[in-house]
């Protein structure tokens, strides 16, 4: 199954041909400005599985930390893919992520089939929101433990 994503606008379109691995709730500072939400529901794509369709070039990123971007689309800021470079501490860690894009599932179009197993970064939860469901939750990373 090839899944669509894309902005607000339209004008950033993209395709996933593979599977969305470690999908979850972050709920860390940068994740809830990023979307304006409690949290980003993400999913971690391999870069081989991805494709631009339109509006690459309109994609534009700042870096939370040095060398973690996050991708956005230039005209409607909607929140797109983030990617890690090797100067990133995270890349670092975890040379296989600099083989992955993160992406914001809410960008994907339709029902793509996966639903979200934990929630990570509560430590950082925003006050008014409750966790209602009973997935695992980590203060940090997922890999991490509570
Ligand atoms: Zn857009
Ligand atoms: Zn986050």
């Amino acid at each position: 199954m090839v899944l669509r994503g894309g902005c607000q606008c339209g004008a950033v379109v993209f395709e996933i041909d593979g599977p969305l691995m470690g999908v979850g709730h972050c709920h860390c500072g940068a994740c809830r400005r990023a979307q304006g939400a409690a949290f980003r529901t993400r999913a971690r794509v391999k870069r081989s599985d991805f494709r631009w369709v339109a509006g690459e070039g309109l994609v534009r990123s700042h870096q939370t930390s040095p060398g973690f971007h996050r991708g956005f689309c230039g005209q409607c800021g909607s929140p797109v893919v983030n990617w890690n470079t090797g100067e990133s501490e995270y890349g670092q860690r975890n040379p296989a992520s600099l083989e992955t894009y993160g992406i914001a599932v809410a960008s994907l179009e339709g029902d793509p089939g996966v639903r979200p197993g934990f929630h990570c970064f509560v430590a950082f939860k925003a006050p008014w929101f409750e966790i209602t469901d009973g997935l695992p939750q980590f203060a940090g990373y997922p890999e991490e433990g509570r």
